[in-house]
């Protein structure tokens, strides 16, 4: 993910008030012992000053002295530890005490970004992704492939429920694991209830927590933001169309639940094609048949699409009302 200037600003940000933060803290700390062991506070202030004194020597090449002055300071501060301790409070006391240890709440480990920024960074992109708590139940982890029938046969193209979803499974974790190498595209249709929108919240989390963008919005969402930034050409709606086209990977779900119009038509093109054409990965779902696809939107979008797309149907028995009565049997 690409963070935008002000994005980045309001997470250094942050860090500094942590760092700020963490300094004050040592410094009450420091007043607090001090006030209690004022003979501490003389301590260090002879350590302070033979340091200073070991910078000079440093400078000034003067090697035996500095190995005495080195020696003498050590024995110093352990001498400070151990008052510390007898005074009654934990050795650290009077250390930095930082949130990242790792990086000392400065966000960066020399010239990378640490660990803690990238966390930063994927909540970041859970928040913007309309999905931060779904994913915490739909995800590969808790995926089961239980609900689907070896039973349930296709007419059409003769394969089971069972056949269809083991399909489905494979090409969404190769699509995950090829993601940014490859350029592939999914499209999920059939029967209402399989599993659709499921395996499209699988993907999406295994990519957020790999720092790709995500945006999910269900088809009624999407052209109403779409159509939104036709009509309103302000700052915000202008952001969020520039964000849907730019994003790693855009999920649209349940296409042909928003009102079809003339004008949705085009938008959904446009918006198609301008993310084949920067080549960002794009899944749609749908119960549409594909030929209810080709009168609704036109054989160009229809076109398109299979062109561009691995196409996955599913069947089987409505999963949602298996899975009620799954849970009803368990009560
Ligand atoms: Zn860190």
């Amino acid at each position: 993910m690409i963070l935008t200037n002000s994005q980045y600003d309001a997470i250094m940000r942050t860090y500094e008030q942590k760092q700020l933060h963490n300094h004050r803290q040592l410094e009450q700390r420091y007043a607090e012992v001090y006030q209690k062991l004022p003979e501490l506070k003389e301590l260090n202030d002879t350590i302070s000053s033979l340091s200073i004194g070991q910078a000079r020597r440093l400078l000034e090449g003067d090697d035996t002295a500095l190995a005495e002055l080195k020696n003498q300071i050590k024995e110093l501060s352990e001498e400070a530890e151990a008052m510390l301790v007898a005074g009654g409070f934990p050795v650290d006391y009077l250390e930095l005490q930082c949130e990242c240890a790792d990086c000392k709440d400065t966000g960066y480990i020399g010239n990378q970004k640490c660990h803690c920024f990238q966390r930063i960074i994927i909540d970041m992109l859970y928040e913007q992704s309309n999905l931060k708590h779904i994913l915490q139940k739909e995800n590969f982890d808790t995926f089961s492939f239980s609900y689907y029938s070896p039973n349930y046969i296709d007419p059409e193209t003769g394969y089971s429920s069972l056949d269809t979803i083991q399909n489905a499974y494979e090409e969404s974790r190769k699509f995950v694991d090829t993601f940014g190498n490859e350029f592939r595209n999914l499209f999920f249709y059939g029967d209402p209830g399989v599993g659709k929108t499921f395996l499209s919240n699988c993907v999406a989390k295994e990519l957020i927590d790999k720092s790709y963008s995500v945006v999910y919005l269900s088809s009624f969402q999407l052209f109403d933001t779409l159509t939104k930034g036709k009509f309103d050409k302000d700052e915000q709606s202008e952001k969020i169309n520039k964000h849907l086209l730019n994003c790693d990977l855009l999920i649209i779900d349940d296409l042909g639940t928003e009102l079809v119009n003339s004008l949705t038509v085009s938008q959904l093109f446009l918006c198609l094609n301008e993310r084949l054409l920067h080549r960002k990965s794009t899944i749609i779902s749908t119960n549409l048949s594909l030929d209810s696809i080709v009168d609704i939107y036109s054989e160009r979008i229809f076109s398109r699409i299979t062109s561009n797309y691995t196409m996955l149907k599913l069947t089987g028995d409505d999963i949602r009302i298996k899975k009620k009565l799954m849970n009803m049997e368990e009560m």
